[in-house]
């Protein structure tokens, strides 16, 4: 089957029986059209279709290997630099397209499939099946071009304690019974972004696992369908309050919901697991199989539309209200063009110096991508921050559509035009600049970056202690025995 369209992507939607928990509802299906889900998943059906526009095919999909029929190219095995161009491409084209405020777009996941099916040879060292599944469980996804998600981490409960050892081992989602056929699950996971919207949930590992007896039950990655039966996601409080673009042209068109994720007796085929009882596997799901360079890959070039994004937004706002003369306001701007520039030079770098690695997959370098992705979420929680200074009072004198198209309109005309625009579209910008930096949307976003991939604190401990320093520390020893 082709890459999907947006209807065809509404239509299985429309046809999945998912449950979910939200604000007191509970829903079994019927997601497209419930309102706290109703304009994200149009704006996911747009990114289907872009699949399929002129403009922009040639670049999103590529024959597939066993039908000949355009798939999406983030399940292109890049063999070739030029695959690798032209997967970065297509990351690019659709982040724009939301302007990198969507996390969870289908080429995220997707890179990792074909990552990890790429070294199948890797999941056999315990299980030939594992090797065959993963590889199986790839194809499924690219031919039907099925939209997934994932579920890593253990609900929050006492980080004190591995997860295994909380609530007496009972609230992380963990194997409870097996039979001829596959797995029991019950339990939690704490988050899965888009979960109620995605087809498929990919249940995968993240803290590390101890190679003892008692974390074997929690050692697993599966997939399973977001309508598993036992399988529950209970939503956040939407930040789509239902309002028009103009109220809310960001959280109307992008809040993609994050879901608390309950596995209540979920069985789970053998064919659809990858590894299971299996620590070390499990520890080295990313890093083994080089998956984690794939979906940085993406996400570099998702934070760099969403930083071109911000720096024009920054710059529209100087100059409605005439600030752009002032020189700590253009010191703002050039920070923002600092990281966005770094973040292109990451790219090129990781791109130009890409390597085939032991499974001939050619795989962008991990040094720059590491780089950036300790650096963005540090580098992210200043844009609000920027555009919250100097947007200043302005940022609350926002009416609504309502007003500008009421009896307040001549007042708002009259009163609230800025340097460059009328009343109307002063009020349109500021509430755009809003929802970047000061709405729940925008605190969410804030708060995504930052953890996008898990603690930055951990993360930064992990790479300082995986960078190889001792080359920087010798000279220094040897100016330091030479005396002066
Ligand atoms: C908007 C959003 C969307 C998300 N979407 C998804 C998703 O789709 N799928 C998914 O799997 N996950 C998702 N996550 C979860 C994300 O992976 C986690 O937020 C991240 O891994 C950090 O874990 P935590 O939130 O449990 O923080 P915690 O681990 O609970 O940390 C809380 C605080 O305690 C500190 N801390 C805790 N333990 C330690 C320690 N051992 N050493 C040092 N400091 C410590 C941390 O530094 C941090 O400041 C999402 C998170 C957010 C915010």
């Amino acid at each position: 089957m082709p890459a999907r369209t947006g209807a065809e992507f509404l239509d299985r939607l429309s046809r999945n029986r998912t449950h979910v928990e939200i604000q007191g509802e509970t829903l079994r299906g019927g997601i497209a059209d419930h309102p706290a889900f109703a304009n994200v998943v149009r704006t996911y059906a747009a990114l289907f279709d872009l699949q399929h526009a002129p403009g922009s095919r040639n670049i999103l999909t590529y024959p597939s290997a066993t039908t000949g029929d355009p798939v999406a190219t983030s399940f292109l095995i890049p063999r070739t630099r030029e695959d690798l161009d032209k997967r970065g491409q297509a990351y690019k084209l659709t982040a724009d397209a939301s302007f990198g405020m969507l996390g969870r777009t289908g080429d995220y996941l997707n890179s990792a499939l074909m990552a990890l099916a790429s070294a199948h040879g890797w999941f056999a060292q315990t299980d030939p099946a594992f090797a065959d599944n993963i590889t199986r469980y790839y194809e499924k996804v690219r031919e039907q071009d099925l939209l997934c998600t994932h579920t890593l981490i253990p609900p929050q409960a006492n980080r004190a304690q591995p997860g295994s050892q909380q609530g007496g081992g009972a609230l992380m989602a963990r194997i409870t019974d097996t039979d001829d056929n596959g797995i029991v699950v019950r339990g939690a996971r704490m988050l899965a972004t888009i979960g109620p919207f995605a087809d498929e949930l990919l249940v995968f590992p993240s803290t590390v696992l101890r190679g003892t007896p008692e974390d074997r039950p929690y050692s697993f990655a599966f997939a399973i369908p977001t309508d598993a039966k036992g399988l529950r996601f209970i939503a956040r409080e939407p930040f789509d309050y239902g309002r028009s673009h103009f109220d809310h042209p960001l959280g109307s068109r992008f809040d993609e919901s994050d879901a608390v994720v309950v596995f209540d007796d979920v069985h789970v085929p053998y064919e659809r697991c990858f590894t299971l009882g299996d620590p070390e596997i499990c520890n080295g799901f990313y890093t083994k199989t080089d998956a984690l360079q794939h979906m940085t890959h993406q996400v570099v070039a998702r934070t760099t539309a969403k930083t071109e994004f911000i720096l024009g937004l920054t710059t529209v706002l100087t100059e409605a209200i005439g600030i752009g003369g002032f020189q700590h306001v253009q010191a703002d701007l050039a920070e923002i063009i600092t990281t966005l520039e770094t973040l292109r030079a990451l790219n090129r770098a990781a791109e130009a110096d890409a390597t085939p690695n032991a499974y001939q997959v050619i795989t962008p370098a991990w040094a720059p991508l590491n780089a950036a992705r300790n650096l963005y979420p540090r580098l992210y929680q200043r844009f609000p921050e920027i555009l919250r200074k100097l947007g200043a009072s302005g940022l609350m004198a926002t009416p609504t559509e309502a007003d500008v198209n009421g009896p307040a309109g001549p007042d708002i005309d009259a009163y609230l035009q800025g340097a460059t625009l009328s009343g109307r579209d002063r009020v349109r910008l500021f509430r755009l600049v809003w929802d970047a930096c000061a709405s729940a949307f925008a605190g969410r976003q804030a708060l995504y970056e930052y953890y996008f991939f898990g603690d930055p604190v951990r993360m930064a401990t992990a790479y300082q202690a995986s960078y190889d320093k001792e080359p920087y520390a010798e000279p220094v020893g040897a100016l330091l025995e030479r005396g002066y």
